[in-house]
């Protein structure tokens, strides 16, 4: 982990500014193979925002083309609501939000952004209006305002205190022996899962993105951290349009739409409401009793 942030500085573009909001080190994998030009091709089309919706139409994705881990996926992400993601481990809803800023391209079928193909695209466009707040957070071996600020240009230090403090994070932060320029990893102070998190947070509200990509965490959190962090993904949320890959059940009734995954495949989708009365999978999660906020959904 130590050796990959400088090579993450050193990439030029969209990279260095999406993936420093990248948790998880397969991401971090992700972005040094897409180095290589020939990976996905870049477009041409300068994304200036989302007017109406992400559409996604008959999309097939495999890591392994002989293995589909997402199929037939037909949905649609309407700006301004959230859509939450609902599933099983291993169902495919990372790998489907994975899609949106292009870490991948569908096999068949195609995603359109207010009917424009993704790929039509300028990558760092697209990406500049995204953020994703992930299960791990990476955390880069330098100070906390370095990593709060990380992949985002010229941020005076007035916003980087206002994003700790909407981030819940300010308090914790204050307690830290240098403060904003405490140095993190592993030769500094090491944070707990839910402090990462709100430095994640604190990243995603400095990028103020157009779209968010929350990818929420299934290791539990003490319920201090998990009020703190609950709290400040509302904040974040608000105004966006949000792709919530959701065990709350929070965030799953409060969603303008929920999506159920199950080995890849749509098996039910609507409002959170209309999805219970229907008596299907939902409300069969229900039934079973699932814990929403432990490790049965992620
Ligand atoms: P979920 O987020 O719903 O738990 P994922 O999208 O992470 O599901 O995974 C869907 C399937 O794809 C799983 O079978 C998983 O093992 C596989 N998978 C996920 N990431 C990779 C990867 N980078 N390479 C190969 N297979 C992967
Ligand atoms: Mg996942």
């Amino acid at each position: 982990l130590l050796r990959l942030a400088p090579v993450v500085a050193h990439l030029n573009g969209a990279w260095s500014r999406f993936t420093s909001f990248q948790g998880s080190l397969a991401n971090i994998k992700e972005l040094l193979r897409t180095d290589d030009k020939t990976y996905l091709q870049d477009g041409h089309i300068q994304f200036n925002g989302l007017k109406k919706a992400i559409d996604f139409k008959a999309v097939d994705f495999g890591y392994n083309p002989q293995n589909l881990v997402l199929q037939n996926i037909t949905l649609t992400i309407k700006k301004g609501q959230t859509t939450a993601l609902v599933g099983a481990s291993g169902a495919g809803k990372s790998t489907l939000a994975d899609l949106i800023p292009r870490f991948y391209d569908p096999i068949y079928g195609k995603i359109l952004i207010d009917g424009v193909e993704l790929q039509k695209f300028k990558m760092n466009s697209l990406r500049r209006k995204m953020a994703i707040v992930s299960q791990d957070t990476f955390i880069f071996n330098t100070s906390v305002r370095e990593n709060i600020t990380y992949g985002t240009e010229n941020v005076d230090e007035a916003a980087v205190w206002e994003a700790a403090r909407h981030a819940n994070a300010l308090e914790f932060i204050l307690k830290l022996p240098d403060g904003l320029d405490t140095r993190l990893g592993d030769r500094g102070v090491l944070l707990s899962g839910g402090q990462r998190q709100r430095i994640a947070i604190a990243r995603a509200l400095l990028r103020n993105p157009e779209i968010l990509i929350l990818d929420e965490a299934t290791s539990a959190l003490d319920s201090v951290s998990e009020r703190l962090i609950q709290e400040s993904l509302e904040k974040l949320s608000l105004g966006r349009t949000v792709i919530a890959i959701a065990h709350r059940l929070s965030t799953i009734v409060k969603a303008d739409s929920v999506v159920v995954l199950e080995q890849g495949r749509i098996v039910e989708q609507g409002g959170y409401q209309e999805l219970l009365e229907k008596r299907g999978k939902l409300w069969n999660y229900h039934q079973l009793q699932y814990d929403f906020s432990k490790t049965k959904l992620d």
